[in-house]
């Protein structure tokens, strides 16, 4: 559930507020002193603030200011004078969003949900779960690059992870040892296929219980791997 900061001194509007904030499915907590308000905003994690700009204590100018330089979450300012409003843009304090009192309820609800909804997809982007492959005892983490048997990291190479991910991502594909070359290596590197042998012989000693019953790379005779799911 997303918690909401609402900074307000007028209690009746910040009632107000967290009651329709809370209708439609937001924690709502409210701070009626500045000082109070920052702190928390800072101690504490939230998901939006809304701040009033005339506040006892820490002004909204500064709470603004304090939050952007710590916290990643939308901020949506709060006014009752238009003018407040073009100085607040004229400070660049990086608040996400303004309005003027008196406002609607709805409408406060619906820019809330629109600044929580963006910030999401942004934060979802940037922390997106590691790409992992789990087969059986394998585990292949390609975000991070490492691959785990029984839990157990196991070191590779470039070439001999990048061949292991290429065959464990298109499982039950038969490859020719040059579709893997021309796949792993780029075509001007020195070597051939026989490069492509000796890294799977050094994989399977990595990932195989016993490499003379391989049972992730199989080699299918006169023809090339396969990886077996
Ligand atoms: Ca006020």
């Amino acid at each position: 559930m997303s918690r909401i900061l609402i900074i307000e001194d007028e209690e009746s509007i910040a009632e107000l507020e967290k009651d329709y904030l809370e209708l439609s499915g937001f924690e709502v907590e409210i701070e009626t002193d500045g000082t109070r308000g920052l702190q928390r905003a800072l101690d504490e994690e939230f998901n939006l603030y809304i701040l009033d700009l005339m506040l006892p204590g820490t002004d909204g100018f500064e709470i603004c200011r304090r939050i952007r330089e710590n916290k990643d979450a939308p901020v949506l300012m709060v006014s009752a004078r238009k003018d407040d409003i073009d100085k607040i843009r004229g400070l660049g304090l990086g608040a996400d969003d303004y309005i003027t009192k008196p406002f609607s309820p709805s409408e406060l609800v619906a820019r809330v949900k629109a600044h929580i909804s963006r910030y999401d997809r942004l934060i979802g982007n940037s922390t997106k779960r590691n790409d992992v492959i789990e087969i059986r005892n394998l585990k292949i983490d390609k975000t991070a690059r490492r691959v785990f048997v029984n839990g157990e990291e196991k070191n590779f190479t470039t070439k001999e992870f990048d061949l292991l991910t290429f065959l464990a991502s298109n499982p039950n594909h038969v490859y020719t040892k040059e579709d893997l070359f021309r796949n792993i290596w780029n075509m001007e590197s020195v070597g051939d296929i026989a490069t492509v042998t000796v890294h799977i012989k050094k994989i399977r000693e990595k990932i195989e219980l016993d490499t003379s019953k391989p049972q992730y790379i199989e080699t299918i005779w006169g023809v090339g791997y396969r990886f077996k799911i």
